[in-house]
């Protein structure tokens, strides 16, 4: 059982060790925020939980209040890097994956997903509509052969 950082003081993440890895303190129960100390660079990381696996970025345009007074946009403490996370562009995957429009998977669910003009589908889908096709053109070449 991994030990929880207590990231959030600033008094406890100058005592932590320069290392690789990020410390990481649970936000929710599938959000992680991060913390790399790196020997001169230090920085928040968010990470995420899909079926796949963990996703991690990296919050690269602001600093922790390591050394500075967090200011809510380029030094952030972990309550405004929490909440930067929370508010990343809506747009972006991690708060609104796109769905295949078929089976309605994410695409963290699925190998690939194409983009349409309104819609989505996925790589399991594609699979079943040629399979399906397939068929169809089986049975029509079967009746042409037996008209
Ligand atoms: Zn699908």
């Amino acid at each position: 059982m991994m030990m929880p950082f207590n990231i959030q003081s600033r008094e406890v993440r100058k005592r932590l060790e320069v290392r690789e890895k990020p410390y990481f303190a649970r936000v929710t129960s599938s959000i992680h925020l991060g913390y790399r100390k790196g020997k001169s660079i230090t920085r928040w990381l968010v990470r995420w939980r899909t079926k796949s696996g963990y996703r991690t970025r990296v919050l690269e345009d602001a600093v922790p209040d390591d050394r500075l007074r967090a200011n809510g946009s380029s030094v952030l403490s972990y309550q405004q890097a929490v909440i930067r996370a929370m508010n990343m562009d809506t747009n972006d995957a991690i708060w609104n994956p796109k769905h295949c429009s078929f089976c309605n998977k994410s695409q963290f669910e699925v190998k690939v997903l194409i983009t349409g003009p309104n819609n989505f589908i996925c790589d399991e889908c594609t699979a079943l509509c040629s399979r399906i096709v397939a068929e169809h053109e089986q049975r029509s070449t079967e009746r042409q052969r037996d008209a």
